[in-house]
């Protein structure tokens, strides 16, 4: 099967050809003709299925073949996320796979001000990516009328509910017109969200995938802390120690690539490394020769392994965490494919810890951590859980100052010391008003 089978247009599949992706997965083919054809669907899809394009190819087309132009401040398609990140993600998905059709696009979230939104919306956008806060904001403000909505999408739905959106959506179900398309998706379908399914949907469509890349049960994870400067030692310590063949590793920045290549190469390790500034012939090369296994170590960001077609992998290592929590799971999903147990390291220094919060609340679980000898951080990583909280360790108290001070590097073994960012969490944390749900709220 072929996204042209799926009968997407023209600019549609440049895009997609441009992007690397070759087949549909299992959402996408599923969900792109019925979309096509006005159903509203509702859709069992964890992120790394692909259910982004699932629902924004047809969307987009959709909006490129039919209805009016949009007018001032209004949108013509909705897609609501739980969290500015993922908003931030879905939009510059969606922008990707419309760089070739005459639509806008824009994103709005809060914790930001509002009065650029504001400007931005003025002339209207096609597809508004949102979070549901913000989105109510600007609505009451007049800065959005949504009377021109064809189609509203809830990304991740279990998530919006999680994070106490409730109220949120159903005051949002009421700024709606009746008539329209609207597509459901959600890792999970406890009865919360199928009370909002039924509300929202009409008649619609079930996809239920099975995910290919969940945080998965096959994948082995856990997290090394280290300090941030020892990293790459550390690194090049732990691939001797487990005699290690091939291996994918992230790092945050494209700096970030091509500083731990050249220390591996200089060490005579034979890696390789993948990002944006890098021409897309150079990047196809340096894939191939890792896939052939003439390169041990690949060294990308997230951006540049976006779409990389690699077949499973026994180990991948976070050499930095990802700003974007999603990230992770794309990350770690290249490793325990199709029943392969894979391994998934993630090397994590103190100022990270709001990163590694993000992706425990979001996998929901907590990552294991192990010391590894001789690498004990100075700048300890303080604990986190799946509940989305930091826990800093009180400050010991200080000794009285030797005469002749020195006192600088007792400092910097304390979180406090100014080495960490101020533990906001990434992503809001739970409230809790059930709307939606009638009784009494149901434990998860
Ligand atoms: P999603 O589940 O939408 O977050 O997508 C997961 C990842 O898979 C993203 O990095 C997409 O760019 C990528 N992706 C989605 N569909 C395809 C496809 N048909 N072929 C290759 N990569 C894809």
């Amino acid at each position: 099967m072929t996204f042209a089978t799926l009968g997407l247009i023209e600019p549609l599949l440049r895009a997609l050809e441009t992007l690397g992706y070759q087949t549909p997965t299992p959402v996408q083919a599923q969900a792109i003709p019925a979309v096509l054809a006005g159903r509203d669907l509702m859709a069992a899809a964890q992120t790394g299925t692909g259910k982004t394009a699932g629902f924004a190819l047809p969307l987009l087309q959709l909006l490129t073949m039919e209805g009016p132009k949009v007018a001032a401040n209004s949108a013509r398609a909705l897609i609501l996320c739980p969290t500015r990140e993922l908003a931030e993600q879905v939009h510059a998905s969606v922008a990707e796979y419309a760089q070739h059709l005459p639509l806008t696009t824009y994103a709005v979230y809060g914790g930001v001000s509002i009065n650029p939104q504001m400007m931005k919306l003025r002339k209207g956008v096609d597809i508004l990516v949102a979070t549901p806060g913000r989105l109510i904001d600007l609505f009451r403000q007049n800065a959005l009328k949504l009377n021109q909505l064809q189609t509203l999408v809830l990304d991740e739905a279990d998530r919006m509910l999680d994070l106490g959106f409730s109220e949120e959506l159903a005051n949002i179900y009421r700024m709606l017109p009746k008539k329209r398309q609207t597509l459901l998706f959600s890792a999970t379908f406890s009865d919360d969200i199928r009370l909002l399914a039924g509300q929202m949907l009409n008649d619609p469509l079930s996809i239920e995938v099975s995910p290919r890349n969940v945080a998965a049960n096959t994948v082995k994870q856990w997290v090394v802390p280290v300090d941030k400067k020892r990293k790459p030692e550390l690194f090049v310590h732990l691939m001797r120690k487990g005699r290690r063949k091939q291996v994918l590793v992230f790092a945050k920045t494209r700096n970030g690539v091509d500083a731990l290549v050249d220390k591996l190469q200089g060490l005579g390790i034979n890696a390789d490394g993948i990002h944006g500034d890098k021409p897309q012939a150079t990047r196809q090369r340096a894939l191939d020769r890792f896939k052939a296994s003439e390169v041990q170590i690949l060294v990308a960001t997230d951006v540049a392994a976006r779409g990389l077609d690699i077949e499973d992998l026994p180990l991948v290592v976070n050499f930095d965490l990802p700003i974007v929590a999603e990230d992770y799971i794309h990350r770690i999903g290249r490793t325990g494919r199709a029943g392969n147990t894979g391994e998934a390291i993630s090397l994590v220094c103190a100022d990270e810890v709001n990163m590694l919060s993000a992706i425990e609340m979001l996998t929901r679980q907590t990552l294991t951590r192990k010391m590894e000898p001789d690498f004990e951080p100075e700048h300890r990583v303080p604990d986190t859980d799946a509940s989305g909280q930091v826990v800093k360790k009180p400050k010991k108290p200080k000794k009285p100052k030797a005469s002749g001070g020195g006192g600088k590097r007792n400092l910097g073994k304390w979180v406090d010391s100014g080495e960490v960012a101020p533990a906001e969490p990434s992503i809001k944390p739970v409230r809790k008003v059930p709307v939606f749900n009638t009784g009494p709220r149901k434990k998860k």
